[in-house]
């Protein structure tokens, strides 16, 4: 049995930094959906085994459902139930653009969308296509972390790269080293800029180009 009708299909977005909650929250949803019978299908994008299986949409505090893991916007099309009256989908914010025509077509023909995704980058810049999907969406919420330097409520992800904060140009991809995230709030969040660092190095000589 399904109870799926057109008027259902609605998009949410839920957002925010890391150790925000997301998961939790998504996990939340997805639960209730469970229990209510609807039919739901779990995507992960970004394979990482961080705190579970990859097949599973993990939370920090341990609790999991099963989730399929994909790359792209393309792989969730060609796998997505046509029978699903819910479709989760986590790391929302490494899809490709294409995940937004995606979602609105699934929920213009009856599927209620739960998206959960970083909408800044380590730099404090929006963060792929979540821009684009919170403005889609009929929910937005937005999560917080706690700031690990101040207690505040932490909106940004720092980056630490060998314990320092990762310039604005470091590589996404960091081959060989060592690299860690933090939640901070906007006034802790440090993202250093090369022309910052000349002034630090070059100040007092006169210049430097
Ligand atoms: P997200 O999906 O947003 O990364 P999760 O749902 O995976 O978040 O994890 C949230 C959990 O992370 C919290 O319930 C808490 O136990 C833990 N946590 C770790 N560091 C922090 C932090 N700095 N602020 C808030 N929660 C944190
Ligand atoms: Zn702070």
């Amino acid at each position: 049995m399904t109870y799926t009708s057109a008027r259902n299909g609605r998009i949410e977005v839920v957002a925010g930094v890391m150790f925000s909650g997301k998961s939790e929250e998504l996990i939340r949803r997805v639960r209730r959906a469970i229990i209510a019978r609807r039919k739901v299908q779990v995507f992960k994008s970004h394979l990482d085994d961080r705190y579970s299986g990859i097949y599973q949409v993990a939370s920090h505090d341990g609790r999991a459902v099963e989730a399929v893991p994909v790359d792209s916007s393309a792989q969730i099309t060609r796998q997505v139930d046509a029978l699903a009256d819910v479709i989760a989908i986590d790391e929302a914010q490494f899809l490709d653009p294409g995940v937004v025509p995606l979602v609105t077509g699934l929920a213009s023909g009856g599927v209620r969308v739960i998206l959960a995704g970083t909408d800044t980058d380590f730099r404090g810049e929006p963060f792929g296509a979540m821009p684009q999907l919170m403005a889609v969406a009929e929910q937005v919420d937005k999560l917080h972390a706690i700031c690990v330097v101040c207690g505040d409520l932490a909106s940004r992800n720092q980056r630490l790269i060998e314990g320092r904060p990762a310039r604005y140009d470091s590589p996404t991809i960091m081959v060989g080293g060592t690299e860690a995230y933090e939640a901070r709030c906007r006034h802790c969040h440090e993202v250093p800029r090369q022309d910052q660092d000349q002034e630090v190095l070059f100040s007092g000589v006169g210049g430097g180009g």
